[in-house]
């Protein structure tokens, strides 16, 4: 039946758009905090607790000078981040056409930002698109080869379908040199199903967040439907209001393979933790970021809720297949 089924991808392709059109308006929408609004939200530990994990990643994996693809980069909150990584070069892309004008801002010197600030070192360009529908090969041609991606908090955006899921992972292996690094950070799927199995109903969270499953999955048996379009309705209190898809940590592994990259670890948030302040470089970053206080290898500053909220994520590092081409 040609016919109908032309018509089912058709819906298909539209409410995927729909989504990624909801998604990108409320990134829009989300205003600039002043750093008293910053300091006063229920979230700012665990906030700062994701800015130590992401500072750790790009600390781990970058090197003086490189080539940085920052996929869904939003307002630009990790520019500091790679300028401290001493880079050679920053390209950032978001669909939100609100964070990419703030990030610009932030970018060129923003007078009214509380971190007033010398120019970043690193030339940069910035655009607004959908990573997960347009090839970046070909926009970013003249820019790539890359030595370092990184999309933080916003690759599961990309499982809404199988085409977009494929086309992130196809945009970052085609941009990535030989050996180049994919770094992310996304929600944790074994965790969330944990979560919500343990319940009656469709929906668990606590005073920071909640996360509602829609009536089509009440079976909650995810084996047997299709890895891809796992939606649920995903609440964070003075940050997220969206909706998000699963991503199954083994199929993404076996998907990324498909694309050239092998996997050289993956960590829930709280392991994550655990393992890196065992270092004391990264205690010292935690005491100075604020987030878990004196270097206490526990959650002794953030709100239990708030360590609850950490753990619905987990951070990967891929290693792009191939040897580096010797300069
Ligand atoms: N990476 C930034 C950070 O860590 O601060 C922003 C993270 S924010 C939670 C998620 C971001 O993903 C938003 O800026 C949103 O606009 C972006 N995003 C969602 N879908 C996208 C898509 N299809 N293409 C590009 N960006 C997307």
């Amino acid at each position: 039946r040609p016919h109908t089924q032309g018509d089912a991808q058709f819906l298909e392709d539209e409410s995927t758009k729909i989504f990624a059109r909801k998604v990108a308006d409320h990134y829009s929408a989300r205003s600039n905090q002043t750093l008293e609004e910053r300091e006063a939200s229920p979230i700012i530990h665990l906030k700062k607790l994701n800015n130590w994990i992401k500072s750790v990643l790009i600390q781990l994996y970058t090197r003086r000078g490189d080539a940085v693809l920052d996929l869904a980069c939003g307002k630009g909150g990790d520019l500091i981040k790679w300028d401290k990584a001493k880079i050679g070069y920053y390209v950032g892309i978001d669909i939100a056409e609100g964070s990419i004008k703030d990030c610009r801002t932030r970018y060129n010197g923003d007078a009214d930002h509380h971190q007033r600030r010398k120019k970043f070192s690193f030339p940069a360009r910035l655009l607004c698109g959908d990573c997960y529908e347009i090839r970046l090969d070909k926009v970013l041609a003249d820019d790539a080869p890359f030595d370092i991606c990184s999309c933080q908090f916003a690759l599961h955006y990309s499982w809404s379908t199988e085409a977009r899921a494929r086309r992130a992972l196809a945009n970052v292996s085609a941009l990535l040199r030989p050996g180049g690094i994919f770094i992310g950070t996304m929600p944790d799927a074994n965790v969330i199903i944990k979560k919500l199995r343990q319940e009656e109903g469709m929906a668990f969270g606590n005073s920071v967040y909640w996360v509602r499953f829609d009536e089509e999955f009440a079976n909650k048996k995810f084996k047997s439907s299709s890895p891809f379009g796992i939606k649920y309705t995903f609440h964070l209190e003075d940050a997220v209001d969206c909706p998000e898809w699963i991503v199954p940590f083994h199929v993404f592994q076996k998907l990324a393979e498909e694309y050239d990259f092998e996997l050289v670890f993956a960590k829930n948030s709280h392991e994550f933790v655990h393992e890196y302040m065992k270092k004391p470089e990264f205690v010292e970053l935690m005491r100075r970021l604020g987030a878990l206080g004196d270097g206490n290898q526990d959650q002794s500053t953030l709100s239990p809720d708030e360590w609850e909220a950490a753990y619905l994520y987990m951070s990967f590092v891929l290693r792009k297949r191939g040897q580096p081409d010797k300069t």
